[in-house]
Formats: C-alpha cells, sequence, structure tokens
C-alpha cells in the first residue's frame, strides 16, 4: 500500500481509503459481520484511512464502523463529519455540531477524531458556515477532540469560496474526478496544490455507477451519464478489465490527491480494490474507456442552496 501526505497536516493516509458509507446501508442492505470483516480486511491489507458520517444510515454507519475498529483504533485515520444528517436534514449552528460530535464519539467508540469535516457544504449558508460552524470545529481542534478540521460537498465553486476564507486543512469532494468527470483539476486542485491543502478524492466509481452492477436507483445524475457509464462497461468489456477496477486505478493515478476514497462493505470488494490498487494499466485503456464517455464526459447535476450551484 502505497501512503501519502494529507497536505500540512502530519496525517499519512493510504492513497486507497475506505468510505464507509455502504455500513450504512446507503447503497443496499448489508451484512453487519461481514461489514465488520471488510474493515478488518482492508486494515490487515494496509488501508488505515477511514471516512464515514453521522449521515450515513443515520448513525448506523459510524456505529459499525466503530465496532470494527474497537481495539484497533492506533495507526487509524479516522475522519467523520457534521452538518448534514440526512437526504433534506442540515445543522451547522455551535449547538448542533458540538452535540453531533459527541455523539459521534460515542458511537465511533473514540474520544478523539483525526479529521473532523462540515459535510456538503453547498447545503448551507457561506456565512454561517464561515462565521460559526468553522469556527466551533477550530474550537474542537484547540481542545483536542479533533486533530484536523476540512470541508466536503459536490459543489466545487462553494469548497473554493469556503477554502479561499476560512483556513482549513483538508478538502474532499465527490463525483468530480473519475472515468466521467475530471473538473475538479480546475479549480479545486490548483487551489489545494497552491496553499497545501489535503485534497481527497471520493466516488472513483462515481457513487457506485461505475460498477458491473449499475447505479444506485437514488442517484442523482442525468440519464446521458447512465448511458455513458453503460458505453464504457461495454469497451471494459471487451478489453476483458473489470470496470470498477479500472475505474479505481484511473482515480489512483492522480498527482496530487493524497487518499481515494472507495465506498466497501465486504471482503470481496476490499480484496478486488486492493489488487486495483496494485495493478498498473495501460494509457490505451484509458484512451478507449475516455473516448467511450465522450461527449458526456463532466456533465454534472445541482446540488446544494440556490446561491451555491455550480
Ligand atoms: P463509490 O464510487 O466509491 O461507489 C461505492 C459503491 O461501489 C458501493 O455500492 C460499493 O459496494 C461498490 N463497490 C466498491 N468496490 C467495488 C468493486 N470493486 N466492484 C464493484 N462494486 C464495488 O461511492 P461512495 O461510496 O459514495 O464514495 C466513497 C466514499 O467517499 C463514501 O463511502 C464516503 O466515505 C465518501 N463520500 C463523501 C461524500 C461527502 O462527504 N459529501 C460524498 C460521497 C462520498
Amino acid at each position: 500500500m502505497e501512503y501519502r501526505i494529507l497536505g500540512r497536516t502530519k496525517l499519512r493516509v493510504s492513497a486507497l481509503g475506505f468510505g464507509a458509507s455502504p455500513l450504512g446501508d446507503v447503497f443496499r442492505v448489508t451484512d453487519p459481520a461481514e461489514g465488520v470483516r471488510s474493515v478488518h480486511s482492508a486494515i490487515d491489507h494496509g488501508i488505515n484511512f477511514f471516512d464515514v458520517s453521522p449521515y450515513y444510515g443515520a448513525g448506523v454507519a459510524e456505529e459499525r464502523l466503530g465496532r470494527a475498529l474497537s481495539g484497533k483504533r492506533t495507526g487509524v485515520v479516522l475522519a467523520t463529519k457534521c452538518g448534514r444528517y440526512g437526504a433534506s436534514s442540515f445543522d451547522f449552528s455551535a449547538v448542533g455540531v458540538r452535540s453531533s460530535v459527541e455523539q459521534s464519539l460515542r458511537r465511533l467508540q473514540t474520544d478523539y477524531i483525526d479529521l473532523l469535516q462540515v459535510h456538503d457544504v453547498e447545503f448551507g449558508k457561506v456565512e454561517q458556515i464561515l462565521t460559526e460552524t468553522l469556527p466551533t470545529l477550530q474550537g474542537l481542534k484547540e481542545s483536542g477532540v479533533t486533530r484536523y478540521i476540512g470541508i466536503t460537498g459536490y459543489s466545487l465553486r462553494t469548497l473554493l469560496r469556503i477554502a479561499e476564507a476560512f483556513p482549513i486543512d483538508t478538502l474532499l469532494s465527490y463525483c468530480r474526478y473519475n472515468l466521467l468527470v475530471d473538473d475538479l483539476d480546475q479549480s479545486l486542485t490548483p487551489f489545494a496544490v497552491a496553499h497545501q491543502v489535503g485534497l481527497i478524492n471520493a466516488s472513483p466509481l462515481h457513487m457506485g455507477m461505475l460498477t458491473e452492477s449499475g447505479a444506485p436507483p437514488w442517484h442523482p445524475a442525468p440519464l446521458q451519464v447512465h448511458e455513458a457509464s453503460r458505453r464504457a462497461l461495454l469497451v471494459s468489456a471487451r478489453l476483458g478489465m473489470n470496470i470498477s477496477e479500472a475505474a479505481l486505478g484511473f482515480c489512483l493515478a492522480h498527482s496530487y490527491v493524497s487518499s481515494t476514497l472507495i465506498g466497501m462493505c465486504t471482503q470481496r470488494e476490499v480484496q478486488q480494490n486492493i489488487l486495483a490498487a496494485g495493478t498498473h494499466y495501460d494509457a490505451s485503456l484509458y484512451k478507449a474507456l475516455l473516448e467511450s464517455v465522450e461527449p458526456d464526459r463532466n456533465v454534472i447535476w445541482p446540488s446544494g442552496l440556490v446561491d451555491n450551484l455550480d
């Protein structure tokens, strides 16, 4: 496993990170015991970076991850979030953040978090996030509850606006850098590089779309993106490749991202993804895959408050 330093932090994270949202049954109902085994298998294979949120399964993912990490906390870089609690349930207030973090610590069976992130900032008012939410996270950092702080979201414009105005340690964006989209590199990556902010890329499979079984029913992408993904699936099959492994390999080759977070909930997925992380993929494979998704590459969807849309 390759490890990279997360921006200016002292965190050394595995290039392949464990996204724990599937443990909260976000994609499908999962077997909790298999979820625990998948976390243990990930640790055994050198994955040390785990990302979760109270939003994933309304606390279920944190609870299951906490159970799996019990007795294994040392050496793990644990990231969770605050501010988002449901599809349309948000609370970016100071009181809400403090209460959320207390509950996260209990569910995760730990007394500190390595990285506390404001979840999906485009659903909050930028002014509140700058004057109330992030100062509260900063206070939690100063009191040792969390070692570092960051923000996450889909809207690159909102992430950038906030990062330019408040000294955060990390940025996490999702569905903005993979086989179907690469606009992360037009705005957020140059900023992160210039300011040495840690950059985390989530959803290398475009939230389950770049898989043989296809996207979950709630996926927000327009139809043309689903169709582009199906074309990529056909090309990878023709070339004898598994689409998910190829898609993950593409993301892992990014030159600045410290960790690519892929959602996992089975030992089989962990093993497959570890294998993909260690594989060198021929450039001609990516040429064919990227050609297959044109002209529907970089098609995005609206997310967040009207003022915060990209
Ligand atoms: P993803 O693109 O990683 O896809 C996950 C889906 O693919 C799951 O259904 C998983 O079971 C499946 N999968 C994983 N490996 C596979 C393989 N080898 N073959 C076939 N299927 C496979 O999407 P994601 O889970 O949304 O993103 C990864 C993680 O990033 C999340 O779990 C979460 O931790 C983080 N994330 C954060 C935010 C945010 O903060 N706003 C948003 C999205 C994701």
